[in-house]
């Protein structure tokens, strides 16, 4: 074959490859430029998981109409004048590339007005067509818009996962930027629906409540700058974490941002962890955003195409900063979040000798939730790991006060079924198969849409732990029969709880695990429920014969243990 030169067109297709892989890609860039623009309302819609539409809109300073063919020209930018100021870049983007790639894939408008101008300017470009400019009216700001994308890239269309997944992927662009910068008013509508708001008051902690829930956000704990004396130079670390009660199965809640720039970074990823330390369960990882500040010369953020990796200079000066906040805001937490015991073995520094954490609050240390991490003195266990228990009785209708051979107990009656029903469930389903009890009449049960996306995601594995669930067109499911252990539920009610949790991720390592888990959970007894003595005794000893009694399915411990010697110490007959 003669060498040839390639059209303009297909070297367009090419370069917008690097630049734009997904829609996920797409709402990337667009955001960023919203940033650079100065925007302080951003709000991303997307249909179909971005293919029939992605729009992001902005109030920020807009483009002179005189510059607006011009973003559409590989390599124009208004961000960098010399190629010096690649050291000391102060906004996201750089390359003039982004827009220009999405023009050559997409059926692209973008509308555009600069305060003072009387009205708007339009430009438009059908996959990588010369742009055809008009007037329109606009709001100060920026509206950009591209449809049908890949339209007329077929190949690139066939990596693309479901419209839930890439609108997934879509949903954790914008949750990442909303966190990186709080002052920013984010919205995201996806097909119509909004999926994400932050109020951009600036409290990082609102936007992880506004991102993760109500849960999650009772559990986060902000990362201060870190005091002069325990101070890393040339380093700052802010932002929040979550504190161990609340956990993922999977990294991809861990955020890092480098100067205002979303970064993919393992090692800083496994330098926070090691901060968690024994503190979470094998296998769950924490979820946190931090915003890691250097001097910009420090980073070179020009080696990946979509700048998602950077490298430092000096990575492990960041990671110990990274490592050291995370240390800080835990020992900090309240201890109702914390278990201590384990907690107690972050104090002996893994990495660095040097660094001494400050001692909680001696008062709180008191109730140690039992975990399967060294603690200083090894409990004297039963076989199963949990030790005989004598039950005494009920406190607040919702934990268990027993006697062990080392002292008292308090266990979480909710976390402990939980945990039994999830042993229960896999035993079954490694057996002979879960029973099932068949309903009498099928029971029709209406769902969200996004609850009917879970539901069909996970349709499989609802049947493989026992629930009979077949869809009855409109939005309707017909639940046909349940596991024969949740009998005493009300299935429907269960079944909206479930399928809300899963959409919020699962929490197993893998799908079959989560919709255990969260079956599990959602037909336990919950806190608030009254039990005799018999059932008390039932459940623990149930409890006695799983294979990790300490933890419900979550992770969260299921018993807080007082030692014979803290009884004796918060005495003072020691
Ligand atoms: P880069 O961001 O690397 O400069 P882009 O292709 O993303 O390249 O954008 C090209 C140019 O278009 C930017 O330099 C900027 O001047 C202008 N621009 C893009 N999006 C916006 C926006 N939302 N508001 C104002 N100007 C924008
Ligand atoms: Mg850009």
């Amino acid at each position: 074959m003669p060498i040839r030169l390639l059209t303009p067109d297909t070297i367009g297709k090419i370069a917008a490859g690097e630049v734009v892989e997904r829609p996920s890609s797409v709402v990337k860039e667009l955001v960023e430029n919203s940033i650079d623009a100065g925007a302080t309302r951003i709000q991303v819609e997307i249909r179909g998981g971005g293919l029939d539409l992605i729009e992001v809109t902005d109030n920020g300073s807009g483009i002179e109409p005189a510059d607006l063919p011009l973003t559409l020209e590989r390599h124009a930018t208004s961000k960098l004048t010399a190629f010096n100021d690649l050291d000391h870049l102060a906004t996201l983007g750089f390359r003039g590339e982004a827009l220009a790639s999405i023009a050559a894939v997409s059926d692209f408008s973008l509308k555009s007005r600069v305060a003072g101008e009387p009205g708007g300017q339009q430009i438009r470009s059908l996959f990588g067509s010369e742009p055809i400019t008009s007037a329109v009216a606009a709001p100060v700001g920026t509206t950009i818009s591209a449809r049908d994308l890949f339209g007329n890239v077929p190949a690139r269309r066939k990596f693309l996962r479901q419209p839930t997944t890439e609108s997934g992927y879509v949903g954790r662009v914008v949750s990442a930027y909303a966190s990186a910068y709080p002052t920013i008013q984010f919205s995201l509508f996806v097909d119509g629906r909004k999926s994400l708001q932050t109020d951009g008051g600036g409290d990082y902690l609102a936007v992880a409540g506004a991102i993760h829930g109500v849960e999650v956000g009772k559990a986060v704990l902000l990362v201060d700058p870190l005091e002069a004396s325990a101070a890393i130079a040339g380093v700052d670390v802010e932002g929040w974490i979550a504190g161990p009660s609340v956990s993922k199965s999977h990294r991809q809640e861990i955020v890092f941002f480098v100067n205002g720039r979303w970064i993919q970074h393992r090692a800083l990823a496994y330098a926070l962890e090691e901060a968690y330390h024994s503190l979470l369960m094998v296998g769950r990882h924490p979820i946190a955003f931090m915003h890691i500040r250097v001097d910009p010369a420090s980073i070179d953020v020009n080696v990946h195409p979509s700048k998602a990796e950077i490298k430092f200079t000096d990575e492990r000066s960041v990671a110990r900063a990274v490592q050291r906040s995370a240390h800080f805001a835990l020992s900090g937490a309240p201890r109702a979040d914390l278990p201590v015991a384990s907690f107690a073995s972050t104090f002996t520094p893994v990495q660095q000798p040097a660094f001494t954490m400050p001692a909680p609050v001696s008062r709180q240390r008191t109730l140690e939730p039992e975990s399967d991490a060294p603690a200083h003195e090894p409990p004297r266990n039963h076989a199963s790991g949990v030790p005989m228990l004598r039950v005494l009785g009920q406190v607040g209708a919702s934990y268990i006060v027993a006697e062990g051979p080392d002292g008292i107990y308090l266990v979480d009656q909710h976390a402990a079924h939980e945990r039994v029903m999830y042993e229960k469930i896999l035993q079954q389903m490694k057996g002979a198969g879960v029973d099932k009890q068949p309903m009498l009449d099928p029971l029709l049960v209406e769902l969200a849409p996004e609850e009917m996306a879970v539901f069909e995601k996970s349709r499989e594995e609802l049947t493989e732990i026992g629930f009979d669930i077949e869809p009855f067109g409109d939005g309707v499911v017909a639940i046909r029969a349940i596991p024969a252990l949740v009998q005493r539920v009300d299935p429907a009610e269960r079944l909206h709880l479930i399928l809300r949790e899963l959409a919020d991720g699962g929490a197993g390592d893998s799908w079959l695990d989560s919709v255990a888990i969260s079956a599990a959970c959602h037909t336990s007894i919950r806190a608030n429920q009254s039990l005799s003595l018999t059932e008390m005794r039932e459940l623990i000893s149930e409890l006695e014969k799983t294979s990790q009694p300490r933890a419900c399915g979550h992770g969260r411990p299921t018993m807080l243990h007082m030692s014979q010697v803290d009884l004796e110490k918060q005495f003072s007959r020691r």
